[in-house]
């Protein structure tokens, strides 16, 4: 099969059989063998009725209904697991993606050899308050990830090898970041299309302001997890050693001035009179306390089942 389409959705009856006919026109038109996932994440409209009855019409309509909504990235990752195209196109549902761009992504992947094309919309059709933060959240994530040429991380658009989405897993929100676990995942021929974008036909928006506080939180466990999810001791114990040593040399030199000061026979106080004190004390108190988290995150990651999981591309017997 040369296409599968994993369209995941919550709530959008009006636009389904519309996206139904355009992406079999376009389907038709190329000449592709071609499925359609439609993941329908606990809708509570129409919608699942909607997929049942294009589903008996059409062979190449499939279904999946979660008994609840459990969001974009599970509904990702369960389209990812059924998906039997040589090349996976994922899309949102409300129309704002259009399928006339599904050819030349396709054409990426398999003559460019890209393992993942992300869209691009450069002409936006969403509000100012959705527009401005994007371009920020896109920043940070370009130099948190590395992965400098992407414009647009969060493109509901996007085309991978069918080996990436076998490999990675998509969790959480983390939807938001699928070029970043590719890269991890050790994908790293990643590209770009810019496509066109419009404003939303039917319904409104699924995520709300929150998301940009979400996205940050995010980014920041994937960073953590790529770069020290394994070793957490290399980041806790270097912090806590170093505050340690900087606690326990400032406490040294408070009594050491104070000592200087007793044998020269100048004015002295307490120790616990100096501010000085008080910092350095705190210091090595949180220093140990890092140095304990460290502990604590090896013995958790020695005991997970990921400790081991590599990603294996070829071997010979
Ligand atoms: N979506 C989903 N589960 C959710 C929220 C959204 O499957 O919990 C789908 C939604 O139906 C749409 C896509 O994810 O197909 C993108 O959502 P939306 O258009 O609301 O996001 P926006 O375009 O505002 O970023
Ligand atoms: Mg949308």
């Amino acid at each position: 099969m040369d296409i599968s389409v994993v369209v995941p959705l919550f709530n959008e009856e009006e636009s389904l059989p519309e996206l139904h006919a355009w992406i079999k026109r376009v389907m038709e038109a190329n000449h592709f063998s071609y499925e359609i996932i439609f993941v329908n994440d606990g809708s509570t409209d129409r919608s699942w009725q909607v997929i049942e009855e294009l589903g008996a019409q059409y062979p190449e309509v499939k279904g999946i209904k979660f008994r609840r909504n459990y969001g974009k990235s599970p509904a990702l990752f369960c389209g990812f697991e059924k998906a039997e195209g040589d090349v996976v196109i994922t899309m949102d549902a409300d129309l704002q993606d259009s399928p006339d761009e599904i050819p030349e992504l396709r054409r990426m992947i398999v003559e460019d050899g890209y393992d993942l094309v992300s869209g691009y919309k450069q002409k936006r059709y969403d509000p100012l308050s959705k527009t401005i933060p994007t371009k920020l959240f896109n920043a940070t994530a370009r130099k948190v990830s590395g992965i400098k040429n992407l414009h647009d991380f969060n493109c509901g658009l996007k085309a991978y090898r069918k080996d990436v989405v076998k490999h990675i897993e998509v969790y959480g929100e983390m939807h938001r970041y699928i070029p970043y676990l590719a890269k991890n995942a050790g994908f790293t021929k990643i590209g770009e299309k810019v496509v066109h974008h419009q404003a939303r036909k039917y319904g409104k928006t699924k995520f709300g302001l929150n998301r940009f506080v979400n996205g940050y939180l995010d980014l920041i466990s994937l960073w953590f997890l790529s770069s020290y999810g394994v070793k957490p001791m290399h980041v806790f114990g270097f912090l806590g050693t170093l505050m340690f040593i900087i606690g326990f040399i400032a406490a040294f030199c408070v009594g050491l001035f104070k000592l200087i000061a007793m044998w020269s026979g100048n004015s002295y106080t307490l120790v616990t009179n100096s501010p000085y004190f008080y910092i350095s004390l705190t210091m090595m108190i949180l220093g140990t306390q890092l140095f304990v988290a460290g502990f604590l995150g090896e013995l958790i990651s020695r005991n997970s089942s990921e400790r081991n999981k590599y990603e294996i591309e070829k071997t010979i017997d």
